[in-house]
């Protein structure tokens, strides 16, 4: 075997279980993009960052997702279409077919942190086929000093080869391509799929059963950031819903963007060292943080470049409408580090409401928190094909249902514990739709979404009058800065209140249905904080 770079003495290429080949070892930034470059999978841009294509797969493919149902997990895990169960043994054939098809080829290997937080830090090994995601992994977990490297001893390991295709029949997958979690070993493998975001979630996954169900601490699909006075403020929120785009704040310090912790001590802490942003229609002037931080060093993924140029077209959705960008978190300015901080004191719940239904903000009793929290609601349009006018809804419990291996109601009695321990406000953010569903009315201007966040923040929503929602039950501020009051409530916006009220209820009746495989676990009070249907005509 040959080896090039920088590599623990603790634990080296003896214990990776290749046994020839050429390995390449932490990697600076620079190497693994000069590599990239040079074997062409990857393209310069104008600003600085590269850009590559994920190949197959540009997004996660949730129906490959794997657990394998071992002592560990058996009981504990609840096995549903996300947390689908894999043979022990079959996953140990598919490791070590994984493992001799990295035999001979060139390949690199990165030794990272997990959790910010040292009393829950996680050594993680990614072994990746190509440059590009080895790149992806030094941008988006905690990023070792030299003196930690040479000490490294792996936890856990990755191996990751978008290359590599799974034979469905004799290793027991679904399809070519997969993601399997193996809690006992302590073994994540990612074949088939270049899609970066799998590595990632896989790893988020793997800390959402450990933290709460081992180390008493909850774990949470969210972003968060702190303010000058050390109030700290978390945004769940699924997919497209603003988690990224809304934690980057200039006046507040970004803690991290997508995976947090929840101690016993009031501690948030991050779980990784990176930002993963969307750049679908990314512009300076919208999102300027995320903007600059797109430099060298930045990894893009399936953008397209302006006719004759280097130059990326962010509006570009030819590859996909799930354009990426990956970029270790100190490429923003104001960050907190490390990228932990005490007293939670708002909570915010992103949804996309395509239907134009919820209000742009509410606040929540800690019913109707407990209630939305496990109903994980967002609606989104599919895409930009033509003819598609109907939003898609989608009840995703604990706002990230692909990811969480215990039961919703693990995470949401320790959220409502914690939430009454610290004395959080709780609020509802629609950052999708107004003035109609998706084909009449607009998404809601991001200008807006920003001063009704700091408002609350700031407590300007503290002592204005508040209207109840007639279906959905929640408080909605009749006034609040910079913000024109007649949007505040939805139905106001809305030319056809008729149609208004009928969406309400579709809404409202949909919400119900989706809670009726959770209503045996929830109290009274979770059940009045339901969205009612009997008060429409
Ligand atoms: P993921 O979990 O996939 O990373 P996310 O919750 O981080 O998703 P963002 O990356 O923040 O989602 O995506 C929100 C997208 O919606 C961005 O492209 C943003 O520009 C756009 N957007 C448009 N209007 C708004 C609004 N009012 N509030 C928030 N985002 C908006
Ligand atoms: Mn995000």
């Amino acid at each position: 075997m040959l080896e090039f770079g920088n590599r623990s003495r603790a634990s080296g290429t003896e214990a990776l279980g290749i046994s020839e080949g050429i390995v390449h070892w932490n990697l600076p930034p620079d190497q693994l993009i000069s590599m990239a470059l040079d074997n062409g999978q990857a393209k310069m841009t104008t600003g600085g960052a590269i850009t590559i294509d994920t190949g197959e797969f540009t997004g996660r493919s949730p129906k490959d997702k794997f657990t394998v149902k071992d002592a560990i997990t058996e009981k504990s895990v609840w096995w549903n279409n996300f947390n689908i169960p894999f043979d022990a043994l079959k996953f140990e054939k598919l490791y070590h077919k994984m493992l001799r098809y990295f035999d001979g080829k060139e390949f690199f290997v990165r030794d990272a942190f997990a959790c910010a937080d040292p009393r829950y830090r996680m050594n993680i090994r990614v072994i990746n086929e190509y440059a590009w995601s080895n790149l992806f992994v030094y941008n988006m977990f905690i990023r070792p000093t030299e003196e930690e490297l040479l000490s490294f001893t792996p936890e856990w390991t990755v191996l990751n080869a978008p290359g590599f295709k799974a034979d469905p029949a004799a290793d027991g997958t679904r399809q070519h391509n997969f993601s399997i979690i193996d809690f006992t070993r302590k073994i994540i493998l990612v074949g088939g799929s270049g899609y970066t975001g799998e590595i990632k979630k896989g790893v988020f996954s793997a800390l959402n059963f450990i933290l709460p169900h081992q180390k008493n601490v909850l774990a949470m699909h969210c972003s968060a950031n702190v303010g000058e006075h050390g109030d700290t403020a978390i945004f769940f929120g699924l997919s497209g819903t603003g988690k990224t785009t809304l934690s980057a704040d200039p006046k507040r310090k970004l803690i991290g963007d997508d995976e947090h912790g929840w101690t016993e001590d009031n501690t948030i802490f991050n779980f990784e060292g990176g930002c993963y942003a969307k750049t679908i229609d990314l512009t300076e002037e919208k999102e300027p943080e995320i903007f600059h931080a797109i430099k060298k060093g930045a990894l893009l993924e399936n953008v397209g470049f302006k006719p004759g140029t280097n130059d990326v077209d962010y509006a570009d959705c030819a590859r996909t409408e799930n354009t990426r960008v990956s970029y270790p978190i100190d490429f923003i300015h104001n960050i907190a580090r490390p990228s932990l901080a005490k007293n939670p004191k708002n909570i915010f719940f992103l949804t996309c409401d395509a239907y134009g239904v919820l209000p742009p903000i509410s606040k929540l009793t800690p019913g109707q928190a407990a209630f939305h929290f496990i109903s994980g609601y967002t609606a989104k349009v599919a895409g930009t094909e033509a003819g598609v006018t109907e939003p898609t809804m989608t009840f995703s419990a604990c706002f990230g249902a692909p990811f969480m291996p215990l039961h919703p109601t693990k995470y949401a009695e320790m959220l409502s514990r914690k939430m009454k321990e610290a004395g959080v406000n709780v609020w509802m953010v629609n950052t999708g739709w107004s003035g109609g569903s998706y084909g009449v009315g607009r998404r809601m201007s991001l200008k807006y979404t920003r001063a009704l966040i700091t408002a609350a923040l700031n407590g300007e929503l503290d002592n204005v009058k508040y209207d109840n929602h007639e279906v959905f039950g929640v408080a909605m501020p009749t006034t609040c800065p910079d913000v024109p009051s007649e949007i505040l409530n939805p139905r106001n916006t809305w030319r056809d209140k008729d149609a208004y009220d009928h969406k309400a209820h579709d809404l409202a009746e949909a919400f119900l249905k989706n809670f009726e495989k959770f209503s045996a676990y929830a109290n009274k009070e979770i059940l009045a904080g339901a969205p009612s249907l009997t008060v429409i005509r």
